[in-house]
């Protein structure tokens, strides 16, 4: 039979998460998740086909060494990386700037365009880039495909993706509008479409990916038109620790007026702002609980959220002219039915409103929230990043292809 698993490897820039996923049922035999990698306290979080998980502590000094501890992780449970059953690798890349427009076997040229990137995306990239190579280091034989989170958005128009600068001061430097939470916001629009009944081509949706990072997405017929992310993650929405929108002189008065460096800046807006910046909490959960006590700092941080995020579904209405679902995503998209609920109120002439029985049912399901004859359905989808990389890793490799040579 030919190998029907694939290993989807998340590799940030002090942790690795991986899932083992096998295409022929679905099923997952191992999940697990390497943490505080580069520290002492460093933690490996293991589940594998018999369900209690096991742990690990104790310092694992970089990516090359979680990847070892991973690989044998997965061969205590008999599904290591020289398993005749593994298909292929497949990686989260952040960035792909224009050059990956679509998931991409690696090989040695792939590996020095996403080098190429790395200052687009000075935190992510390296760590990308070190979990393929240690991943390769270990099966040099078996297939390796890069899935960018810029890729679905690459479809953008001109008119979308240029910010109004000189284009070649903007060329130079590679500065455009790129999007990022792509491999999520392609599987949410596709699932939206089949919770409708539809093909990804008969509809429009808008796509709320709210987690602790969160982007908006315009998707026409299966191609996306606009998003909420630009050059780097913090444009767009309130997030947990992002500013989202601000106007650009914020900046130049913190480092004049305020003295700051670029560094305190970039911190600042990082990690320092968005809900935690408004309030000193960033999970919604601990918000609501605020404001259930009446606490005012927590009650502005959720209504600068909730306004955020109702200025951008108008926006996105706009350049769709006509919207079929809107489909909420993600740790607050899938949890938090008070954000729902505020964002679409006050919507009705724009023919969306949830249903709030609908709205307060937690499942992990796909579903629909909106009043039954609603023009625009609107939906909690879960997303599955994992899933959608394994899916288009798999689709890329194909079952029993030869293996991709290694050339380095
Ligand atoms: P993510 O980045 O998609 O994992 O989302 C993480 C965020 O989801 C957390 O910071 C919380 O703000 C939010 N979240 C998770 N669970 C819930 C919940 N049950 N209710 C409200 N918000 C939640």
């Amino acid at each position: 039979m030919s190998p029907s698993r694939v290993l989807v490897l998340n590799s940030g820039s002090s942790s690795v998460k991986y899932q083992l996923l096998d295409m022929r049922d679905g099923s997952r035999p191992a999940t697990g998740l390497v943490e505080r990698i580069g520290e002492r306290t460093s933690r490996l979080r293991h589940t594998g086909p018999a369900a209690d998980p096991r742990e690990q502590y104790g310092p694992i000094a970089d990516h090359e060494a979680a990847l070892k501890a991973v690989a044998e992780e997965l061969t205590a449970d008999g599904l290591g990386l020289d398993s005749p059953e593994l298909a292929a690798i497949g990686h989260r890349v952040v960035h792909g700037g224009m050059s990956f427009t679509e998931p991409t076997v690696i090989d040695d040229a792939v590996l020095a365009e996403i080098e190429r990137l790395i200052p687009l995306a000075p935190l992510h990239n390296p760590a990308n880039l070190t979990g393929i190579r240690t991943a390769r280091a270990l099966r040099p034989d078996l297939p390796q495909v890069a899935v960018f989170d810029t890729a679905f958005h690459t479809t953008m128009p001109e008119s979308a993706a240029r910010y109004a600068i000189d284009p070649a001061i903007a060329d130079r430097y590679r500065i455009r509008r790129y999007g990022f939470h792509g491999t999520s916001h392609a599987y949410v629009s596709r699932a939206a479409a089949r919770l409708l009944g539809r093909t990804p081509q008969e509809v429009n949706v808008i796509v709320l990916h709210l987690g602790n990072g969160a982007s908006a997405s315009a998707v026409r017929g299966g191609r996306c038109v606009d998003t909420s992310m630009g050059l780097t993650p913090l444009e767009g929405l309130v997030m947990g620790t992002r500013s989202g929108d601000l106007d650009p002189a914020v900046i130049f008065h913190l480092a004049r007026v305020g003295g700051m460096s670029m560094d305190e800046i970039d911190t600042l807006l990082n990690k320092r702002s968005g809900l935690f910046g408004l309030c000193g909490d960033n999970d919604m959960r601990e918000i609501r609980r605020r404001i259930d006590e009446g606490d005012e700092a927590a009650r502005l941080a959720f209504d600068v959220y909730v306004h955020r995020l109702k200025k951008y579904i108008g926006a996105y209405c706009a350049v769709l002219g006509r919207v079929d679902a809107v489909a909420f995503t993600a740790g607050v998209g899938e949890n938090a039915a008070p954000v729902r609920a505020a964002a679409m109120a006050g919507l009705e002439g724009l023919g969306l409103a949830v249903d709030p029985e609908l709205n307060a049912v937690r499942a992990d399901e796909a579903r629909l929230i909106s009043p039954a004859g609603a023009r625009v359905a609107v939906a909690v989808v879960p997303t599955d990043e994992e899933l959608e990389i394994a899916t288009q890793t798999y689709a890329l490799v194909g079952t029993g292809s030869a293996p991709v040579g290694n050339n380095s």
